[in-house]
């Protein structure tokens, strides 16, 4: 078997002395995808930051492609394949969809890189260029969260970390919005998606990773999910949904 993309192991984690993490340990192999699902506050999010570098673990330890981690910065986890679209509208709101595609491309790429870049991303993204001398903050939710795709996928990942991507999203941009997520997952790239709507997480995932309170409560393939784990999650789920309903947007 080939080393996998993704190694964390026993990991804590936490902020100041609160600890959210309580020796999670779990792998994400090449061009595979996992979700790692749970209610409010489980500590998903954090699994995310640590396995991106924005984080750093109090104990245990993340391998990229079997390369240890431990001490390295988050622009050194992306140089090493692990891309991470962070919860909420992580775009510029002043600036157009084209600025913010040049400002992340030319980072990441430096200035000649631009121009190619931006083709590619318009050929993969239709609808940011329809929408390319829009300023980011005025497009829909689900609009921004293409854009949030677009600017880190030009780095060809070879782990693309999905936090709620459909966080405040009506079910139709969520569901174009899985789409291509499934495009970036046919493309080869590996998932490790963050959700609390999990029909379309497990839709799309080889292994389901079920966290409660900092721990793995249920690791394995969706389909061996327990029905009941399953149930208790939803009755969390829909009581904080109910605190936090989706936006209505417009599809256009
Ligand atoms: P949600 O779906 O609500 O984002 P989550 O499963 O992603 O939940 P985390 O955001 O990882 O959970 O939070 C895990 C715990 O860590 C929670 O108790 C939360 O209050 C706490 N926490 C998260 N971020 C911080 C922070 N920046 N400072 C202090 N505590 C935090």
């Amino acid at each position: 078997m080939s080393t996998p993309v993704l190694s964390c192991e026993n990991l804590e984690a936490g902020y100041g002395p609160f600890r959210a993490l309580f020796g999670i340990s779990f792998e994400v192999a090449e061009g595979t995808a996992t979700a790692l699902i749970g209610p409010n506050g489980a500590g998903k999010s954090t699994v995310a930051r640590v396995a991106s570098g924005l984080v750093a673990p109090s104990a245990g330890r993340v391998l990229v492609k079997g390369v240890d981690m431990s001490g390295k910065a988050p622009h050194e986890f992306a140089e090493a394949g692990i891309a991470h679209a962070p919860e909420g509208r992580a775009v510029f709101a002043t600036l157009t969809v084209q600025e913010n595609l040049e400002l992340a491309f030319r980072e990441t790429l430096g200035r000649k890189g631009v121009g190619a870049a931006l083709d590619e991303a318009y050929e993969m993204f239709p609808r940011l260029k329809e929408r390319r001398t829009q300023l980011a903050g005025t497009l829909s939710g689900g609009e921004q969260r293409i854009l949030t795709l677009a600017r880190v996928m030009i780095l060809r990942p070879a782990l693309l970390i999905a936090d709620e991507l459909s966080l405040g999203l009506a079910p139709m941009i969520t569901t174009e919005v899985y789409r291509i997520l499934e495009r970036i997952k046919a493309a080869g790239c590996a998932l490790l998606i963050v959700e609390q709507h999990m029909d379309y997480a497990l839709a799309l995932s080889d292994e389901v990773l079920l966290l409660r309170q900092g721990e793995v409560t249920f690791r394995g393939p969706p389909s061996e999910l327990d029905r009941r784990s399953a149930s208790l999650l939803s009755e969390s789920l829909s009581e904080s949904l109910s605190e936090n309903p989706p936006q209505q947007e417009q599809s256009s």
